[in-house]
């Protein structure tokens, strides 16, 4: 490929409002086979609304807040900023120590005041931990994740003591740009950290080819791994701190521009309109590109 006719490929990438990092990426996006999704701000918008609160007997919805909030008032998860902010509206932070944070299972810490250990997060997070699931609370989860949303379980002492339902929302362009991908002869492959029923939904609503869901951060980038190993050139679409191994092990790492600066670090492409159309330009930008050159 003449690195001329690749240049001016690059400048009309900066037109579609794709920022390439250099010339020979067009040249692996031109054989890529599979595309790999990130769901949480990469096919959703990622801006997470606390939907609901529900209570096992004994615990009020404020002072399940109250818990909730001062656990993920240390976290930077878009889940963790939804229910701090909601939180907030009830009542002031309460101050935490001992704060972990698990990644891709949520947090634990002490609530100060209280001396009691708590925990927020997947369901799993906090069975795993020996909290008990009360069963008007693991109904309310099955609930949630049938209508394509996240339930997140806080406790403390020995049992589960809220769900809190949250959910954020497809963005419009994502079905059409995931059919666009299909009909460039793309399969495509959502890879979420959320619980598979949800996870479904979505992937259902916006036509995914295969869902692959409950994967923990670090098994992300494996799973790119196993793909290529099956013999694909893989895209992956990303934009959070979890996605970034992944992001750079795919043989053509996408960042939306709106994600976390390590997403974009790792990444041969950024899309400016964080608009999952822009990747399907850059696709065929690409292959327009290498036309011209042969
Ligand atoms: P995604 O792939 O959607 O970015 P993550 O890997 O970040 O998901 O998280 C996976 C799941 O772990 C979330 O859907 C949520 O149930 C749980 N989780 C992770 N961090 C937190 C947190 N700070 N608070 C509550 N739940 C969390
Ligand atoms: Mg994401």
């Amino acid at each position: 490929a003449t690195p001329t006719a690749l240049l001016v490929g690059t400048g009309r990438g900066a037109q579609l409002g794709v920022l390439i990092k250099g010339p020979e990426v067009l040249e692996t996006t031109r054989t890529v086979d599979t595309v790999v999704l990130d769901k949480t701000g990469t096919i959703t918008t990622g801006q997470m609304t606390l939907l609901d609160v529900i209570t096992q007997s004994g615990t009020t919805r404020d002072e399940a807040l109250l818990v909730a909030g001062a656990l993920e008032n240390g976290s930077e998860h878009p889940i963790a900023r939804a229910i701090a902010d909601a939180a907030q509206r009830v009542a002031p932070l309460v101050d935490v120590t001992d704060f972990t944070n698990f990644a891709g299972l949520g947090v634990r810490a002490t609530i100060t005041d209280r001396d009691t250990v708590a925990y927020i997060g997947r369901p799993e997070f906090l069975t795993e931990h020996g909290l008990a699931l009360p069963a008007d609370l693991r109904d309310a989860i099955v609930e949630a994740q049938n209508h394509g949303r996240t339930a997140v379980l806080v406790g403390w002492g020995s049992t589960a003591r809220a769900v809190l339902v949250v959910g954020d929302t497809i963005k419009p362009e994502s079905a059409d740009a995931i059919a666009t991908m299909h009909s460039l002869g793309l399969r495509t492959v959502m890879l979420t950290g959320d619980n598979q029923t949800a996870a479904q939904i979505i992937g259902d609503t916006v036509g995914i080819d295969e869902v692959i869901a409950g994967v923990l951060p670090a098994d992300k980038v494996a799973t790119i791994t196993r793909l290529q190993g099956e013999g694909h050139t893989v895209a992956m679409i990303g934009d959070g701190v979890n996605d970034a191994a992944a992001l750079a092990q795919a043989d053509l790492g996408i960042a939306m521009g709106s994600g976390t600066d390590v997403a974009i670090h790792a990444s041969d492409l950024t899309l400016m309109r964080s608009d999952l159309r822009a990747a399907v330009d850059a696709i065929r930008l690409s292959r327009a590109t290498l036309r011209t050159i042969k």
